[in-house]
């Protein structure tokens, strides 16, 4: 067996922070989306004046963003605007992305890719062979007539550019925003997406920002809350039927029960893959300002969302008025005192001042109980699809989130295969493995070889276990620590392996090289979907399988060191010469020209 070549995605580990960015190529737009952000933005002017004014960044701006976020290590990032499909230069920026080995996603109202761009073939043509990775296609409505209400462009244009992309097998994604002219519609545009090829649909509740600034300005644009539970939740379960990622964007986490391991709100949107983690907008700034990261706590939002407590009154003169009892910023969002014993304040956005006068708390209710570690819940970061990237134009992304959809908990007391390296202290290991406390195991030894990940995939193959449990000839193990291992995978469901004596399966400190593992503890499908060890290594083996495993979304977890005496060391040297090796074969882990370097 030896290791499956990659399938064009990657699965970010939940928790870890986004290295998505933005090419905000400039506000220009011809689109009339009622809800837009950047309505209203020239003084004494029509809704979109501004946006119809406004002038895209030059091409040489927007490339030199494009290198600077590959230089700044960013993986992948969003070209928004405006409409950016009306920037003559889009190509050449997907282009430069390609040659960068950045992932590219083009968000659009998909009005203007199946006309001809540069005056001969099709724009949507020349995107997909400039190497463009994927779209993001604003679906507000399942109707023509909505559609148009709600933007004045045509749905039927955006699913003539869909059906194009179908044709050819490439998947992509959809945005619908909340708003209260399409809450009823929400299970059809569903239907819409289940039956195209969309991949991750993203739903976001309408937020009153920018010139959106009082409760009356924004009372025929937000829906209430109970409105939205129903239908939203009817959508939900059609995506997921039809092996569709959700996020909703947003609400607050009580909005809609069930709903929660969808929910990313101002708390835990940088830990969203798609998130991006550099500047929009800034047209006046130079390239190198725009596309460096912001610095993000890994335990929590922005400092500008940061969650403030003590008691706050705030004013809207004759439209009311809203206490709290703790805001988020500089009360850019309040927790009424309905939410002061709620233990998912942590994880909670917090409710727009503007929404509490306009619609009140009915629907809301605080949480007894919210497990997690902030900023995500435990209920998020289990919800594996969410965290699915598309790197490749073609990849399957449904297919891939299926798969993490049909997991399945391990079975009770499940049969473990315990693997044992051939060479000196094998059979030492050996002796210690057949006092485990296990219920059912068997032990198996690798047979000599010349590759000790080739010796490790033959004996896998005649393994029974749903557990496979590796160990180095010399390990010694402690009699639970098979028992220990197995409690472990049962009881987080969302992980996949059980690193054990040494190591680490935390993603940054794989990334920066620490390649320390002894023991390695793997459910069996992962093994299967990494396709097991990789032929050519030695002592850098275990750390290239838990790469692999976790671009697969397989990740895991360091149990007890205890449990392991091993005769190896713990640490192999980054000079090493399997390093380059193992980063070349992660190239869509590690940014490009990146090496690693010990923390
Ligand atoms: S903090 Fe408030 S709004 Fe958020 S989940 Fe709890 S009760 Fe709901």
């Amino acid at each position: 067996m030896s290791a499956a070549p990659r399938p064009g995605y990657l699965f970010r580990p939940p928790g870890e922070l986004s290295r998505s960015g933005v090419l905000d190529v400039g506000l220009r737009c011809a689109h009339s989306c009622r809800f837009c952000y950047y309505s209203f933005m020239a003084e004494k002017a029509g809704q979109f004046d501004a946006l119809r004014r406004a002038s895209f960044r030059s091409s040489e701006d927007c490339l030199a963003i494009v290198d600077r976020m590959a230089d700044f290590g960013l993986i992948n990032f969003d070209i928004t605007g405006g409409e950016p499909a009306m920037h003559e230069g889009l190509p050449d920026m997907v282009r430069r992305a390609s040659r960068r080995g950045l992932s590219v996603r083009v968000i659009t109202l998909g009005q203007f890719l199946l006309r001809p761009g540069g005056g001969r073939e099709r724009l949507l043509d020349a995107l997909l062979k400039a190497g463009v990775t994927d779209f993001l296609f604003s679906l507000h409505s399942a109707g023509e007539e909505g559609f148009r209400e709600a933007t004045r462009g045509s749905l039927q244009t955006v699913l003539d550019t869909m059906e194009a992309l179908d044709a050819i097998g490439f998947q992509y994604s959809a945005n619908t925003v909340i708003h209260a002219g399409n809450v009823a519609e929400l299970p059809r545009i569903a239907e819409l997406s289940a039956s195209r090829g969309v991949y991750h649909h993203n739903f976001i509740v309408f937020n009153a920002y920018y010139r959106w600034d009082s409760p009356a300005s924004i009372a025929d644009l937000q829906a209430s809350f109970p409105d939205i539970a129903g239908p939203l939740t009817r959508a939900v379960a059609v995506l997921y039927e039809a092996g569709v990622a959700v996020t909703v964007r947003y609400l607050p986490l009580c909005a809609a029960p069930g709903l929660e391991r969808h929910v990313v709100g101002v708390v835990g949107v940088h830990h969203d893959p798609h998130e991006w983690m550099n500047r929009a907008g800034n047209p006046e700034r130079p390239p190198g300002y725009c596309a460096e990261p912001l610095p993000v706590p890994l335990d929590g939002p922005r400092d500008v969302y940061a969650l403030r407590f003590g008691p706050r009154r705030l004013d809207f003169g004759a439209e009311g008025a809203v206490s709290a009892v703790a805001v988020r910023g500089d009360d850019f969002k309040v927790f009424p005192p309905l939410c002061r014993d709620c233990a998912a304040m942590p994880y909670c956005d917090g409710l727009d001042p503007k929404y509490v006068v306009l619609h009140g708390l009915a629907g809301l209710a605080p949480f007894a109980r919210m497990p997690g570690s902030p900023p995500l819940t435990l209920a998020r970061r289990a919800y594996l699809p969410a965290f699915a990237l598309k790197r490749a134009p073609l990849a399957d992304m449904r297919g891939a989130i299926a798969r993490v959809l049909g997991r399945r908990p391990l079975a009770l007391d499940p049969l473990v295969t315990a693997l044992v390296d051939a060479g000196e202290g094998a059979a030492t290991t050996l002796e210690a493995l057949r006092s485990q406390t296990c219920g059912a195991a068997e032990i198996l030894a690798c047979a000599a070889a010349a590759s000790p990940g080739r010796a490790r995939n033959t004996a896998a193959r005649n393994a029974r276990g749903a557990v496979l449990a590796f160990f180095q000839a010399g390990d010694l193990p402690a009699p639970e620590l098979l028992a220990r291992s197995v409690d472990f995978l049962a009881g987080h469901p969302e992980l996949s392996l059980a690193n054990i004596g040494g190591g680490t399966a935390d993603f940054q400190a794989l990334l920066s090289g620490d390649s320390a593992s002894s023991a390695l503890v793997v459910r069996r499908e992962a093994f299967d979907a990494v396709g097991g060890f990789q032929d050519g290594l030695g002592e850098c083996l275990g750390w290239d399988f838990r790469l692999a495993a976790a671009a697969a979304g397989h990740f895991g977890d360091s149990v007890d060191a205890s449990l392991l005496r091993s005769s190896k060391p713990g640490r192999v040297d980054v000079r090493h010469h399997e390093f380059p090796l193992v980063i070349a074969r992660n190239a869509d882990i590690f940014p490009r020209g990146a090496a690693p370097a010990r923390r």
